[in-house]
């Protein structure tokens, strides 16, 4: 039998939520282990969860936990028979797997709850340390910040469980456990980003991407698509609207002066939000909007956008810099997909010099030249819905059809 034992992070400080939390990280350990064509069995446990199974190889296992939210650390955990021989032998091969330079410290920490078991925790440490300095003559004992920890595990039962090598996981809180928000998705660098940001933190997301064929392309949407489809890769599959906004578009390019479009753009869009956040029963506005990025993300021009809507915006990524976004991107693969040339809707109607500082008073005024709420709910009304995963990005793609 294989095992991998994951540490929960923060869900410790959880206290009658607990249970919920860490039934919702085995929830989607089993869904995304659920291809592998054999059981994966997910115990959630009070200090930690166990992944126990047979024949998959252990990397497999791993690099899915990798990207899994709400796991501090996890460690494979290697089973053998509760004897001394076994457990030293057992202890020699894991450090063989390693790449030992001279002068590497280690140390041996045994735990044991079995008190049946004939040695105590002194005797074991010392039995099994040595047997890894015979092995490993270039290695030497350190107690304190040793290079490599072995720990052994000596429970009831039948088995003993060694492991040597831990991997960091990915931090936050499970999927799920913090509420669902709507995502404002472009084909930008940043909204992905500021979503994935939020799934970390255990939020549930359904993801909206306003398109305005025939001004955008095909093309565009389908990056948006497939943005929303590497988002899933961390949380779970989404519901993605697709909001036809050209109408709106063309009646503020007709009605507003160029200079207060945007701010104007950005009132309708939260309009819709807002409609789409009853429809989904989310509960916030998520959006990648960076202080001072753009003339919209001036504190000036955020509160009078913000002015439309009393549901809380979640900006991820209202202090970071572009080059952290861009890192980001790279770090958890959306990097390529925001980089194809497509332009959304924002980009073809950018007006020439938007206004920093709108004031309230002025985009109340030109907004009446507008039929603001037939446009919104005529937009609500022609949103499509689809549901999106992983497995999008496998299809082909629409210049492959071509
Ligand atoms: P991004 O990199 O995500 O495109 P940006 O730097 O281009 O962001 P803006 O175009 O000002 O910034 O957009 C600010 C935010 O508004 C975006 O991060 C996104 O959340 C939202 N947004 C912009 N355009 C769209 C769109 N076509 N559909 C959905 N949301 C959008
Ligand atoms: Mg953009």
């Amino acid at each position: 039998m294989k095992r991998i034992v994951v540490h929960y992070g923060e869900l410790s400080t959880k206290g009658r939520n607990r249970k919920m939390f860490q039934e919702k990280m085995a929830q989607q350990i089993r869904e995304k282990t659920n291809h592998l064509g054999e059981k994966i069995k997910v115990s959630p446990q009070y200090d930690f969860l166990y992944i126990t199974w047979e024949h998959t190889d252990y990397q497999t296992i791993i690099e899915i936990l990798k990207d899994i939210p709400g796991i501090s650390r996890f460690s494979p955990s290697y089973q053998v028979s509760k004897d001394l021989d076994s457990i030293k032998k057992e202890a020699v091969r894991l450090f063989s797997s390693l790449e030992l330079a001279e002068g590497e410290s280690f140390k041996i920490v045994a735990k044991r709850s079995d008190k049946d078991f004939p040695y105590d925790t002194y005797d074991l440490q010392r039995e099994v340390g040595s047997a890894v300095a015979l092995a490993y003559p270039q290695l030497k004992v350190q107690m304190k910040q040793p290079d490599h920890k072995l720990t052994v595990n000596i429970h009831q039962g039948d088995y003993a469980y060694l492991d040597l090598t831990s991997y960091p996981g990915l931090g936050g809180l499970p999927y799920g456990t913090s509420g669902r928000g709507l995502l404002m998705l472009s084909g930008g660098f940043d909204s992905p980003i500021a979503g994935y940001l939020m799934i970390k933190r255990g939020m549930a997301l359904d993801a909206v991407h306003f398109s305005s064929p025939p001004y955008t392309s095909p093309q565009a949407l389908e990056k948006a698509k497939k943005l929303a489809a590497q988002l899933t890769h961390y949380g779970l599959e989404m519901k993605f609207y697709n909001v036809p906004f050209a109408r709106i578009q063309e009646a503020i390019k007709e009605h507003i002066p160029d200079s207060h479009s945007m701010t104007v753009m950005r009132r309708i869009m939260l309009r819709v939000m807002d409609q789409l956040l009853e429809k989904s029963k989310a509960q916030a506005i998520v959006n990648g909007e960076s202080l001072g990025q753009v003339a919209s993300q001036t504190l000036d021009s955020m509160a009078v956008i913000n002015e439309v809507t009393s549901t809380p915006i979640l900006r991820p990524l209202i202090a970071t810099d572009k080059t952290e976004i861009i890192e980001l991107a790279e770090k958890i693969g959306t990097y390529d997909l925001s980089n194809e040339p497509f332009e959304d809707c924002c980009t073809v109607f950018a007006p020439t010099s938007p206004s920093t500082r709108p004031t309230l008073e002025a985009i109340v005024r030109y907004e009446q030249a507008l039929a603001i709420d037939e446009l919104v709910d005529e937009a609500v009304r022609e949103t499509s819905i689809e549901w999106i995963n992983e497995s999008y990005l496998e299809q082909d793609s629409f210049d492959d059809l071509l």
